[in-house]
């Protein structure tokens, strides 16, 4: 099914018209003023096309064409600081433009389909990210939500508060899964695979996994002139071992990417041999084996580089999030639809972490849509995607989401 390109591209204005900085990029930070009138103009205006629409507890905007369960497409409409007229929004103007297409063609299925708006994807304002999914996957917890503040004390309750939400209830929002037979999710790559392919839009197989370590060298502060390279035991060399070996790995290993992405040395200076250093490892893929060889091939060369260096190095993993294979159900729609229209669209992993992660953990069937980003650039007034690429995008959204609905 082809979409209206002139009613997608409208739409996409419309809404970025909600936080425009005179950059020419958006900033809607999640429960700011912007951000919560995107979400209101989204409401309005699928009730002014007849949807069926409503919030829930956690400011989620649901529309419905028709009847329930429903194929839901959707993203979100909160940005990071200076973020870019793509990301998010570009999912949701797909969505409602699906719904309108298909609903004025008659297309079968059409009346199966529903809109999702998640809130505060991003995390940035309450350190918290994809609530609205994790509201409805039954991941958070109320404490959670009440110790939420802004770095300079803004409650996220006193906001949900203030624009009519009763944090309290959020916990009811997992009870609107039975609305859900699927999530699709059309969302700009944020990297150069497709650009490099030379292709507009890719599909989603899986939301990698994610693993955190923090390292802390002990060695021995020391007089920058006076010691000899024989006596140092240098904090700082077994981290510098670590970042070479991350990007060894990363290079030599597929699907992989691994950084050194935070290095410090404790009360360092000029003239003073690092005594401690601490640094942080960041591995991602969607092949949890292959992020577990890696974590144990920089810590291998971080930890020979120790012993000969006379340092002691301490390690802990501090974070874990387990790769989100798209279900196959979903990748199969979305594969017809590429032929369909007969489209090259790659499958690929997203790097990245989008609300389909938390929904496929709660057992929700789920699928993404990469639409090619321009010189990869995201979170950024620059951040760009051609209008012909995202109608063709939308397009492959909607074939996918109709065949899934016509068959459900
Ligand atoms: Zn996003």
């Amino acid at each position: 099914m082809d979409v209206n390109e002139h009613r997608l591209w409208s739409l996409l204005s419309e809404v970025n018209e909600f936080g425009a900085l005179e950059t020419g990029g958006v900033e809607r930070l999640a429960w700011t003023d912007s951000e919560i009138a995107a979400r209101e103009w989204l409401a309005q205006r699928c009730r002014g096309e007849g949807l069926d629409v409503d919030y829930d507890e956690a400011g989620n905007v649901w529309a419905f064409a028709g009847s329930r369960p429903a194929v839901m497409l959707g993203s979100h409409l909160d940005t990071v600081p200076r973020g870019g007229r793509f990301d998010g929004a570009l999912g949701i103007v797909s969505g409602l433009e699906t719904l309108l297409s298909a609903r004025e063609t008659k297309t079968p299925g059409w009346d199966r389909l529903g809109l999702l708006c998640f809130t505060d994807e991003e995390g940035v304002r309450f350190g918290l990210g994809m609530t609205g999914s994790r509201a409805l996957a039954g991941d958070i917890e109320s404490d959670e939500v009440r110790s939420a503040t802004t770095s300079d004390g803004i409650r996220l309750t006193d906001e949900m508060e203030t624009a009519g939400f009763d944090p309290g209830s959020i916990g009811q929002v997992t009870s609107r899964r039975n609305d859900v037979s699927a999530y699709l999710e059309m969302h700009v790559e944020q990297g150069r695979r497709l650009e490099r392919a030379g292709v507009a839009a890719g599909i989603v197989t899986g939301i990698v996994g994610l693993s955190h370590w923090r390292m802390d060298v002990i060695g021995e502060a020391n007089h920058a002139g006076t010691t000899m390279a024989e006596d140092r035991r240098d904090a700082l060399i077994p981290v510098a071992a670590a970042a070479l070996e991350a990007q060894r790995t990363m290079r030599e290993t597929e699907g992989l990417v691994a950084t050194v992405g935070e290095a410090e040395v404790t009360s360092g200076a000029t003239n003073i041999v690092p005594g401690h250093a601490r640094a942080s490892l960041d591995v991602r893929s969607l092949d949890e084996r292959k992020i577990d060889e890696a974590n144990d091939r920089i810590m291998a060369a971080a930890r020979s580089t120790a012993e000969r260096n006379g340092c002691e190095l301490k390690i802990q993993e501090t974070k874990r999030l387990h790769a989100a294979p798209m279900a196959p159900p979903v990748l199969d729609a979305m594969r017809a639809a590429a032929r369909d229209l007969d489209v090259d669209a790659p499958e690929m992993p997203s790097m990245a972490g989008h609300d389909a992660m938390t929904l496929t953990k709660a057992g929700i069937d789920c699928g993404m849509v990469f639409v090619r980003s321009e010189s990869g650039i995201s979170h950024s007034p620059r951040e760009n995607s051609s209008q012909a690429d995202c109608v063709l995008g939308a397009s492959l959204l909607a074939t996918a989401a109709l065949r899934l609905a016509w068959g459900s």
